[in-house]
């Protein structure tokens, strides 16, 4: 018998590694220590009811487990034989059914890709994820495979960049691959920073050797022997188990010098940002790791031909990353074989806000919003209406209610004002002010632009005063003109990215929830 035990930051929050402790405890004093073995795994993904715990082989979940439940766990479901009934998923108890991980509805509607390790394997264990087919797609690229082939394998695949952008990842790979140069660099976005997204931290928390692999993988296509992973201070936990990592696979002969024999050679290295927003734009992360100040440059000339160090560098996210493997050693056919047209294979969300079931999910490409909200998501707590959702963290839009059939596709989902960015989804009830919403965007955003160009530093700033005016009752009907005028101007004239999609929070709600502005202006006069 396994017990997986979550042990992602979610869980350790609310008590696992004391669940964790008294369960080793107990199991020793009631002569079971050798037969059960507790497995400490990364994040489950169902934040919600955490600590969580999976039995295997019986498949039985347990959730909200606490220190005090531990004598009556193990004298009940593993001396007796007795599941305790108190402690399952509140649905599966009330139908009298024995919880199955895959029965509950937040995890039935999910297809694990990205995430097939997640809650199964020790994340501090190589060995745990050689016996998942680990390491097997680099052994395939580094052995079998011509640069090329790789590259073409990921074209097939349709992967798009996960960290926001959408750029086909097999394309990034072949303008690298083309760059003349005898240095090159594969970088890791792990500057995961939008306010509600947790997913790069929870995929290296649960799986750090898949990202690790997309990395050996992607170096060999570009014929790089250097690379970066790129991770915020703030995810201590994520980077212990990447130190881990990449000092198992180097024990493992996966990196360093002649990987695997075949005379390649590629080596990782951590590099911790202090945590700026605006470290995730690619060209800023490139001079934070040269040691400069993390300020975006104009393109071209683009990091392929040009990035760190003046030398062609392509750099993924996390999830992006965490795909390429299972793409190499299955083909680029078998990812496409779900989704939509333009956008294949899964996508990955945390979901977080007014929503009953908080957490990490991974879902095909093409699902319906609501499905994420109302199956996964499992709905609106007590009892009160959806309003909207927002999708795409501070860069991101609202989509409203009537909005909700809207797939999940890069562009279908642009098409209505927001943008997939890396996968924060916050779903807000009837009690939220759309204007306040977005003033709270705009408050991070503000803060967050580097100062380089005029319009993102002075036009943000100008935004949430007018914001702030608004919210307290001195807003004039003439605000909502300039609050519109300054956004496209915003959009139109910033070097980067954090400034082109800065006003998209203020552009969605005005074109979705306008009267909420009318309100605060006209009702508070
Ligand atoms: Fe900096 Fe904003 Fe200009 Fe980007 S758009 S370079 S964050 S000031």
């Amino acid at each position: 018998t396994e017990l997986l035990l979550c042990g992602g930051t979610g869980c350790h929050s609310t008590g696992s590694i004391k669940v964790r402790d008294a369960l080793k405890n107990e199991l020793d004093k009631q002569g079971l220590g050798k037969e059960i073995k507790i497995v400490e795994t990364g994040c489950n993904g169902f934040c919600a009811v955490g600590p969580v715990m999976l039995v295997q082989p019986e498949g039985i979940f347990y959730q909200k487990l606490a220190e005090k439940d531990v004598p009556e766990l193990v004298e009940e479901h593993f001396l007796k034989g007795r599941p305790v009934k108190r402690l399952f998923y509140k649905e599966s108890a009330s139908k009298e059914m024995i919880p199955q991980m895959h029965d509950i509805p937040f995890f039935a509607h999910q297809e694990l890709r990205t995430m097939r390790n997640k809650g199964i394997i020790d994340p501090e264990v190589i060995d745990d994820y050689i016996a998942r087919d680990g390491y097997f797609g680099a052994a395939k690229a580094l052995t079998e495979m011509t640069p090329q082939q790789i590259i073409e394998e990921m074209k097939i695949s349709g992967l798009r960049g996960r960290g926001g952008a959408g750029f086909p990842t097999g394309m990034k790979w072949d303008f690298a691959s083309k760059s003349p140069g005898n240095v090159k660099y594969v970088l890791c976005n792990a500057d995961e920073g939008d306010p509600g997204a947790f997913m790069d931290r929870s995929i290296l928390e649960a799986d750090p050797h898949a990202v690790l692999e997309g990395m050996i993988i992607a170096a060999k296509a570009i014929n790089a022997t250097k690379g970066y992973i790129y991770a915020r201070t703030e995810y201590p936990l994520a980077i212990k188990r990447l130190e881990i990592a990449i000092a198992q696979a180097k024990e493992y002969g996966f990196l360093g010098d002649d990987i695997l024999g075949t005379g390649f050679s590629f080596d990782i290295e951590i590099y911790q940002g202090a945590g700026a927003f605006v470290c995730g734009e690619e060209t800023a992360l490139m001079r934070s790791i040269e040691g400069k100040r993390g300020m975006p440059r104009p393109r071209p000339p683009f990091p392929a031909h040009k990035g760190l160090w003046e030398k062609p560098t392509i750099l993924n996210n996390v999830e992006t990353l965490a795909n390429v493997a299972q793409i190499i050693l299955k083909g680029g056919k078998w990812y496409s074989s779900i989704g939509t047209e333009t956008s294949k294979g899964t996508k990955v969300f945390a979901i977080s806000g007014d929503v009953n079931n908080i957490g990490l999910v991974e879902v095909p490409m093409g699902t319906p919003l609501r499905t994420l909200i109302y199956d996964v998501g499992g709905g609106i707590p007590d009892k009160k209406k959806f309003k909207a959702v927002q999708l795409g963290g501070p860069s991101g839009g609202c989509i409203p209610e009537y909005l909700l059939d809207t797939l999940v596709d890069y562009e279908e989902i642009a098409k209505v004002g927001a943008i997939m960015g890396s996968g924060g989804v916050i779903v807000m009830d009837e009690s939220t002010c759309m204007v306040d919403m977005a003033r709270f965007f705009m408050d991070f955003i503000q803060d967050e632009s580097c100062g380089k160009c005029t319009p993102c530093r002075e036009g943000t700033k100008r935004l949430l005063e007018l914001l702030e005016k608004i919210c307290d009752g001195r807003g004039e009907l003439e605000d909502i003109d300039i609050l519109e005028e300054l956004s496209v101007t915003i959009k139109e004239a910033s070097l980067c990215g954090l400034g082109q999609t800065a006003p998209n929070p203020v552009l969605s709600t005005l074109r979705y929830f306008k009267d909420e502005y009318y309100a605060h202006i006209i009702d508070k006069k």
